[in-house]
């Protein structure tokens, strides 16, 4: 089961979530009901562990989701409000990539993904791009998604948003279904959808629990006018109607049986808190340990091919390949101390002004990784299945670099060309491939943390080109001019340039890549 334990959670001034408890059973199918900026939204994002919790605790089967982050992963099915997907993807991919995160079966007849497949009705779409698919079949996609590895838990917030009626009723239908199986929380601010598909509703308003019981009793209560309520209350021990009747708020004890050392009271309660206690859960069988390292390895090469894939999906990475390599050639043929104006074999005026090549295409590369998820959404879902946040960010990373090396081998045309006519040394050849993959690395790290601090590419591309900027000035001698001897030295130490100076000359120095791994 699913408690939340007086959790609280605010942004700023706006307390969103306000000591909420409750707790869902297996097999429960509930509402949570509430007009917009109620708290929906973050109550469900508390409970797939996106958001954490002010005060209190989110507990699966006991076990508190902070502690087992990947273990309640696992376990939940999620919809983001708005549905965030991968528009540039296939349904199949998509589909696959989250087969792989979540470690399902993916083949044949029978398997995970043909079930889900089914259930969902997606099959006539299974091969478009999803950015082209119509709402209604991009819900139940973001609705296979979150099914595809059976959860135990279904969160789903604003599942029926945006669709047609016609739509709506297809969806409330394949949640009823779904519902047969699952436990399912649904986040709604229409009461006739709860209706239909829960037998238990939650009301929050204004970050609050202002109701919670079976939708049969709480639509009847809906259409009284009156504010006085009726709870039903399970006591241990005989004879506590009158004990119970002192409680703050209770009025009348309306009825009353016993049954195996309980009793059973109908109580009318007056408009205010509830009377009833909120009992903690106790602790439930520790789910067991983090995956393998199998697993890691393999959320993180999922991860990184996602984001390969990506950039070969958009025309600008072919500008941005061509633009790299053409500037890289003129430099290497045309410029002070180029092959064609020295006549010597060296691949130096390539490799002494490949930064500044680099200063603007590795900014250029990296500045969608994370801000673009952000933006769109797609960082919630992708971190609702069962995989660290440290692994998803090395996942980016390798897969940005893997981008960055294609791009740098584009360039070994120079000394290819070079070594049919002249004498190279390989070995200082090979010293400044080396050295470069290092300095891209370093970049390309300050990039992906550029792109961590927005939502904006944009703004992503200023911060890095800015930062890296800074780095290569900070080795130059001018900025070191009128400042004292150890100043100047420590802040030329932190520059890029004198480091990347050894490499250009094709030397490895140790200093130089502890440099650009820090
Ligand atoms: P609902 O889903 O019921 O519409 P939300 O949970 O989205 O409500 O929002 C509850 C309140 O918290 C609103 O006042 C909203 O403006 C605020 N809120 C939600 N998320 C954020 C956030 N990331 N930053 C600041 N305020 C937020």
């Amino acid at each position: 089961m699913i408690t939340l334990d007086n959790v609280s959670k605010s942004f700023g001034r706006t307390v969103a979530v306000d000591e909420v408890s409750f707790t869902v059973d297996r097999g429960e199918v509930v509402g949570f009901l509430g007009p917009n900026g109620a708290g929906k939204s973050t109550t469900m994002r508390l409970i797939t562990n996106f958001l954490e919790p002010d005060d209190g605790a989110v507990l699966i089967d006991g076990v508190d989701v902070r502690e087992d982050p990947v273990g309640a992963r696992r376990r939940i099915g999620y919809l983001p409000e708005n549905n965030p997907l991968y528009d540039d993807m296939l349904v199949a991919e998509y589909l696959r990539f989250v087969g792989d995160l979540r470690g399902v079966g993916m083949d044949g007849p029978g398997s995970a993904l043909d079930d889900t497949v089914q259930a969902t009705g997606i099959a006539e779409v299974f091969y478009r791009p999803i950015g082209e698919l119509s709402k209604g079949y991009k819900q139940r996609l973001g609705l296979a998604a979150a099914i595809l590895h059976r959860p135990d838990f279904l969160i789903l917030d604003e599942p029926t948003e945006g669709l047609d009626p016609n739509q709506r009723q297809e969806i409330r239908r394949l949640i009823r279904e779904v519902g047969k199986e699952h436990t399912v929380i649904l986040s709604t601010h229409v009461l006739p959808e709860v209706e239909e598909t829960c037998r238990r509703i939650i009301v929050i308003h204004e970050g609050k629990i202002v109701a919670d019981g079976s939708t049969e009793n709480l639509m009847a209560q809906a259409r009284d006018t009156s504010t006085k309520r009726t709870i039903v209350v399970e006591v241990r021990g005989a004879d506590v109607a009158r004990e119970v009747v002192k409680l703050p708020n209770v009025e009348e004890v309306t009825d009353e049986s016993e049954s195996e050392g309980r009793t059973r009271l109908t109580l009318a309660v007056g408009s205010g808190p509830d009377p009833r206690p909120r009992d903690r859960e106790p602790a439930g069988p520790v789910q067991p340990a983090d995956a393998v390292g199998g697993q890691v390895m393999r959320n993180i090469w999922t991860i990184a091919r996602k984001e390969l894939r990506t950039y070969f999906d958009h025309p600008t990475a072919y500008i941005l390949l061509v633009v790299f390599l053409a500037l890289n050639f003129f430099f290497f043929f045309f410029f002070l101390g180029g092959v064609f104006l020295t006549g010597n074999a060296s691949l130096r005026s390539m490799f002494d002004l490949l930064p500044w090549i680099l200063l603007f295409f590795i900014p250029a590369v990296t500045m969608g990784t994370l801000a673009e998820e952000r933006r769109r959404g797609t960082l919630e879902v992708t971190l609702s299945h069962p995989l660290r946040e440290s692994q998803f960010l090395l996942g980016k990373y390798a897969g940005s670099l893997l981008f960055l090396y294609i791009a740098l081998a584009g360039t070994l045309l120079a000394p290819l060309t070079l070594s049919i006519g002249g004498r190279l040394d390989m070995g200082v050849v090979l010293a400044q491939y080396i050295g470069t993959a290092f300095l891209m690395a370093g970049m390309a790290a300050v990039g992906l943390f550029a792109s961590a601090l927005t939502r904006n590419q944009i703004t992503a591309f200023i911060i890095a080109t800015a930062v890296i900027f800074a780095l290569m000035m900070a080795g130059t001698e001018g900025l070191q001019m009128g400042l004292p001897a150890w100043l100047g030295g420590a802040v030329g130490e932190l520059g890029i340039m004198p480091h990347f100076g050894n490499v250009a000359r094709g030397v490895i120095d140790l200093r130089d890549v502890v440099y650009f791994v820090a």
